[in-house]
């Protein structure tokens, strides 16, 4: 099993900074036994200047709130008071380079009713920042996405995830190294854990929203593509569809930009170096840095 901390790995846990080794939790909890929490998977870099930035963390902690509301689980902190006390977590593990994980959940109730008060950890692992080189194969879903006339579909709520990691291990034990859910109507959806794009003649797609969590990086793509004139549409698309493009790929806060080799084993038809998408996941990779434009020349025209 993984190993996320250690004996002085500190997270903060409803407004303390505690041991990770020493924190507890209530084994009677209605979000361990339903499902019922929400969640955040946030990045901090080292940035150009060797400071230490989360990423969007605004964008992250309302997210987070919007999630609480979506199910009804109280939410009494401010995004500032949770951003300032991520950033003193990341500080007290001396950790730059990281992924973290604010959990608002339940307190003991075996009943489906409301609580009067949640509880929030936020917990931080060192995770280096991904390369961009593998590409992805990534095999079509039995599992559809979970349909939004059953789910706040557009909240980070824990229950979804079982959703995902069926998929993923689905994937994974027929070889492949991550699934592509559809929504319930066969369109394509996403991934376990990331959104997804495609390129064809030059023109960027993703699904639109409705039937999939609208990631933060998603928004940042959609960004990057105004700014650099890609055009870009999102709109419902079939899996046909998406076999016949030039190239595909996964975003998200922990994917950032990855790229795909091929789709159910069919390989897709550009390659990835050089192509539009290529160049979208370089942009990606400077913003999370706040690397400007002009230093990425600058390194061009040294080589
Ligand atoms: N879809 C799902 C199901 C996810 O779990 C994630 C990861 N949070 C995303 C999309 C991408 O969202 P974001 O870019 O905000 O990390």
């Amino acid at each position: 099993m993984a190993s996320y901390y250690n004996g002085h790995t500190i997270l903060w846990l409803d407004g303390a900074f505690v041991k990770a080794s020493e924190a507890k939790t209530d084994l009677y909890g209605q979000s361990l036994h339903y499902g019922y929490a929400v969640f955040e998977g946030i990045r901090s870099y080292r940035n150009v200047k060797g400071l230490t930035k989360i990423f969007k963390a605004r964008e992250h902690f309302e997210r987070l709130r919007n999630s609480a509301r979506a199910l009804n689980l109280p939410y009494p902190w401010s995004t500032e008071e949770l951003i300032e006390n991520t950033y003193a977590v990341l500080t007290k593990n001396n950790q730059q380079n990281a992924y973290i994980r604010p959990l608002v959940y339940a307190p003991a109730n075996m009943s489906f009713a409301k609580n009067t008060e949640s509880h929030i950890a936020i917990e931080t692992w060192e995770m280096e920042p991904f390369l961009g080189d593998k590409l992805l194969r990534v095999m079509v879903s039995g599992f559809q996405r979970p349909n939004p006339k059953g789910f706040k579909i557009e909240a980070k709520a824990s229950g979804h995830y079982v959703n995902s990691i069926l998929a993923s291990q689905e994937a994974k034990a027929a070889g492949y190294d991550e699934a592509l859910l559809t929504d319930m109507n066969g369109y394509v959806a996403e991934g376990p854990g990331a959104n997804v794009f495609f390129e064809k003649d030059g023109v960027l797609y993703t699904p639109a929203a409705g039937n999939i969590l609208p990631g933060i990086t998603r928004a940042t793509v959609i960004e990057i593509c105004h700014q650099s004139g890609i055009p870009v549409k999102e709109q419902f698309f079939t899996v046909e569809a998406l076999k016949e493009a030039d190239t595909a790929f996964f975003c998200g806060t922990a994917a950032e930009v990855i790229g795909w080799e091929s789709l159910d084993g069919q390989p897709f038809k550009k390659r990835w170096i050089g192509s539009l998408s290529h160049r979208i996941q370089q942009a990606y990779q400077d913003r999370v840095i706040e690397k400007q434009p002009e230093e990425r020349f600058a390194e061009l025209e040294k080589v």
